[in-house]
């Protein structure tokens, strides 16, 4: 399975490298792929298990793009996996689905592995699934969802971060929809933690998760991930 932790804009440098290090003993312990997203001013080459990838970046090798990093800059510290349309990125920061796809076409151009967000948020969820489905289809516009470095995560905004989550029953619901749109691994995030880890993983064509709060201490991230193996073995 896919157990992928996103940081957002939490923890130094010096604080990063110490929770990569700690999740990396976790992870050679481990059968799971374990992703990090960590923020960017502490990205850098890691030599681990744990593959290191950025929560975003610009669609280009270098230029004049203020505030953003490109290639160059990825290139640098061997990142090869980028986060693809986050809702923070979607919701938060109001980037389009053009430009989300523009990214995409130009990171696959690129070979990177990518894991692509999408979701609904609560007015969506609440008009009812067909609605929801349509407003969730819109969002694999412009994607190419046979790329083979593709991920999809389901992440229904409205669980993001609010300790809400779907019913396992509509995740598994979700995802066997998702699932006829791309054969690529299906996570979900949204509120993911250790005490719902086991239930979430156990769902039918949930191939992992993108976990956010609750991976920020190693400690509970490495316990997700031991949890993962469990759930594995017992399988
Ligand atoms: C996320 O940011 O991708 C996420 C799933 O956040 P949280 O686990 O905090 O809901």
């Amino acid at each position: 399975m896919i157990i992928a932790a996103n940081l957002k804009t939490n923890l130094t440098r010096h604080e990063t490298a110490s929770y990569i290090e700690e999740v990396n003993r976790c992870a050679l312990a481990s059968k799971q792929d374990v992703l990090v997203f960590p923020a960017i001013s502490s990205l850098d080459s890691f030599d681990t298990k744990v593959e290191v990838g950025t929560q975003n970046a610009y669609p280009t090798q270098k230029g004049a793009f203020t505030g953003e990093i490109g290639l160059e800059q990825l290139d640098e510290f061997g990142i090869k996996i980028i986060l693809i349309g986050h809702s923070e990125r979607r919701h938060v920061l109001g980037e389009s689905q053009e430009f989300i796809a523009q990214k995409f076409r130009y990171f696959k151009s690129q070979g990177f592995k990518i894991v692509y967000c999408v979701g609904e948020p609560k007015a969506k969820r609440e008009a009812g699934k067909a609605e929801m489905m349509e407003y969730i289809a819109a969002q694999y516009a412009g994607i190419d969802t046979e790329y083979e470095n593709l991920i999809i995560a389901y992440e229904p905004v409205w669980a993001i971060g609010t300790g809400l989550t779907p019913t396992l029953e509509d995740i598994e619901d979700i995802h066997a929809e998702l699932k006829k749109k791309s054969s690529a691994p299906l996570l979900y995030g949204g509120s993911v933690k250790v005490n719902n880890i086991k239930d979430v993983l156990s769902v039918k064509n949930v191939d992992g998760v993108l976990v956010g709060s609750a991976a920020l201490y190693a400690e509970h991230f490495c316990t997700m991930i031991q949890y993962a193996d469990e759930i594995e073995s017992n399988n």
